[in-house]
């Protein structure tokens, strides 16, 4: 028996997304060290998350054999405060990939269409393939969002165009009087998904203003994440922001226990330790500067990136991450994204990025470069 025949085409179609590769599954294939593996693959924070929130997770972990609050009363409070909104507009979500998924059920099925850009963020096509919806690819414009090109490619039976600003894998940025001017363009009966799972590591001035646009715009559904700047990646915890009604929608399909305790009560944390997430920042700064600095002194093109990650020309991408893998640093290769002579290299440590461009060095090297 077939069971791809059983699932509804549209499942049987999907190609499953593709994660970075594991620190203890590399140390498996290549007999090596755990402690010897660099990890800069899916833009994790170095620094790990904030002593704040570890000592908020200890404070509830007696608590594990109960429910999690499944409204997150204390979590949606801090938020509510944070963006100056009614708790009603706030939906959590099992990491931000979650809020994406309850979007796209709660408002596409097949018939319909979502629109987002070539180069962006994998989960969008995913999302929108598994709810049977039409996908339509926007070409990218510099490796970004094209505005006019997103605009030309909503259709009549269009419900939903996704932007991740800045994006992932290319690092785009689209500067907030752009991104307004789009969003204003967008039909009313399109919801705009508005990624900002970076937004942390903007400068203030590149910031979009998302808390009065979300007045001005009930179709504008914003969404965060703790598991970038905040380093909870494992923990799983993000939300979105809408009107009332779209946050209604979308709470409809969640599950009741969606976010754990612990995910509730380290993100309050999280979002006390302002000076904890400063100096995340500041160690981002320093390590994309040194990483740009080792690519120009290797003649490497690069997309200027406003993330906590940088996509790296590199030619044969297979070859040299082959050889990367091989000295025991895992990267990102991005061949699914549209960009097969790239990879994605998650901005770390100091030393981690040193022991990165001493590898890629030897691997370009190796391949004759
Ligand atoms: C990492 C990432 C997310 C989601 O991360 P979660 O861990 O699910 O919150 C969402 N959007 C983009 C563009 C990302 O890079």
């Amino acid at each position: 028996m077939d069971y791809c025949d059983l699932a509804p085409p549209h499942i049987c179609a999907i190609a499953p997304y593709q994660p970075g590769k594991p620190i203890s599954e590399l140390a498996r294939e290549m007999d090596l060290e755990e402690s010897d593996i660099v990890k800069l693959a899916s833009n994790e924070n170095p620094l790990g998350a904030s002593p704040r929130a570890l000592a908020a997770i200890e404070n509830v972990i007696m608590e594990i054999a109960r429910y999690p609050d499944g409204n997150a009363f204390k979590l949606k409070t801090v938020l509510a405060q944070k963006h100056g909104v009614e708790m009603n507009r706030i939906v959590l979500g099992n990491g931000s990939n979650d809020v994406l998924e309850l979007a796209a059920r709660a408002f596409l099925t097949p018939g319909t269409s979502a629109v987002y850009s070539r180069h962006a963020f994998a989960v969008y096509p995913l999302a929108t393939q598994a709810t049977g919806a039409r996908g339509i690819e926007a070409p990218a414009k510099d490796y970004g969002h094209d505005p006019e090109a997103l605009l030309a490619a909503i259709e009549a039976d269009t419900r939903m165009l996704f932007v991740a600003n800045p994006n992932n894998p290319t690092g785009t940025l689209l500067a907030p009087g752009v991104l307004l001017g789009l969003i204003e363009r967008v039909p009313e009966s399109v919801l705009v998904v508005l990624d900002e799972a970076y937004t942390e590591y903007l400068p203030d001035e590149l910031k979009s203003d998302v808390d009065a646009w979300l007045q001005r715009f009930p179709n504008l559904i914003v969404t965060r994440t703790f598991s970038k700047a905040y380093g909870l990646a494992g923990l799983r915890v993000g939300y979105a922001l809408a009107s009332p009604q779209v946050a209604d929608m979308m709470s409809r399909v969640r599950q009741p226990f969606n976010v754990g305790s612990l995910a509730q009560a380290a993100a309050i944390a999280a979002m006390e330790d302002d000076a904890f997430l400063d100096e995340c920042l500041e160690i981002n700064r320093q390590g994309m500067e040194q990483l740009i600095a080792g690519f120009q002194r290797l003649g490497l093109d690069y997309i200027p990136s406003y993330g906590n990650f940088v996509a790296l020309r590199v030619g044969d991408a297979a070859a040299v991450n082959l050889s990367l893998l091989r000295q025991g640093v895992i990267v990102r290769p991005v061949a699914n994204y549209g960009l097969p002579e790239y990879l994605r290299i998650s901005v770390g440590l100091k030393g981690e990025n040193e022991v990165f461009l001493q590898a890629l060095e030897r691997a370009l090297r190796e391949l004759g470069k």
